[in-house]
């Protein structure tokens, strides 16, 4: 029988774990729970009782478990085995996740912010498996935008000096532009993520629509809302020029909730755009030749969950828990 690992991820409004298998994409005996507004030990309660739950559910105990992979955004302490998420309703501080969940199950645990797991996820199950590109990148447009970064030959996820780069989603792209949700304005997310769309069609049309009302307007060709997906689309195509810049990946695997469901309008129009930029080098100083591999990913919403179990399957040093 294969490596086994238990997954856990924690997001702004719920929390999964499963059990992964090296190998394998399936993701077996899913617990999907919504985060109760309440306080961080009965969010850490739940947590450790999700993961029972998990476990009492598949074939497997304890026992049968190799490692514990667990992802957060955020910045993790890899000493004190915690992590302060920035969406979570105690979110000033601190929170022992990783420590008490090696203290109740006594398993290695590994631990990452969220994206660089997302990237881990192609390395070991997705596109990752297919191209012989040594820098891979893996690009989230949700709610707001996140890359994670790695270097296949020194088997690296590139996370800075402080364990928090690439913040991509937060570089300027327009002077006093949009307020950001960090307090900044005209960051890249708050023109080309859901949340990017939100302020687009607020400005055009006076009116709040959903990101999912403005994607399937557009998708229907509702011309006012195909502008608003178009001026988005151009922003989106100065981040993901940035990127190419700035590292250089030979492969960029998008992922999040709009390029999944709206993969035409959101997907199709950045790579459209780049291949067939307005101008000569619009976005991207690197020639046509050098451009790297846009793909979407494969593993659908799974991708940060995979990404949990792939950390775990990894055991990269860095992202050991040191306690
Ligand atoms: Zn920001």
């Amino acid at each position: 029988m294969g490596e086994k690992v238990l997954g856990f991820e924690t997001g702004g409004s719920t929390f999964l774990s499963g059990i992964i298998e090296r190998g394998s994409r399936e993701i077996r005996s899913i617990n999907k729970k919504k985060i109760d507004q309440g306080s961080k030990e009965e969010y850490i309660q739940d947590v450790l009782e999700n993961l029972e739950k998990t476990l009492d559910n598949s074939e497997e105990d304890i026992e049968d478990i190799d490692a514990i992979g667990v992802v957060s955004a955020g910045k993790w302490d890899f000493e004190k085995g915690e992590v302060t998420p920035p969406n979570l309703p105690f979110e000033k501080d601190s929170i022992p996740l990783g420590r008490k969940i090696k203290e109740k199950f006594n398993k290695p645990v590994y631990v990452e912010n969220d994206v660089n797991a997302g990237v881990l996820a192609e390395v070991l199950f997705g596109h990752g498996k297919e191209t012989d590109s040594r820098y891979i990148g893996y690009l989230t447009i949700s709610s707001g935008i996140g890359l994670g970064l790695y270097d296949r030959e020194k088997e690296e996820i590139f996370s800075g000096e402080t364990g928090q780069a690439p913040e991509i989603g937060h570089n300027v792209v327009k002077r006093n532009g949009f307020e950001c949700g960090c307090g900044g304005r005209g960051h890249w997310e708050t023109y080309g993520s859901g949340n990017g769309v939100v302020n687009l069609a607020e400005k055009k049309i006076g009116k709040k629509f959903s990101a999912k009302e403005i994607y399937d307007a557009a998708e229907r060709g509702e011309k006012q809302f195909v502008e608003v997906i178009e001026k988005s689309a151009y922003y989106n195509a100065v981040g993901v020029g940035q990127i190419i810049n700035s590292y250089q990946p030979g492969t960029i695997v998008f992922g999040g909730t709009p390029v999944l469901k709206s993969t035409e309008v959101v997907f199709g129009k950045i790579k459209e755009l780049l291949e067939n930029p307005p101008r000569k080098n619009e976005f991207t100083y690197v020639y046509q030749e050098n451009m790297p591999e846009l793909r979407v990913t494969e593993l659908g919403e799974n991708n940060i969950l995979l990404g949990s179990g792939a950390i775990a399957l990894k055991k990269l040093e860095k992202c050991r828990l040191k306690i």
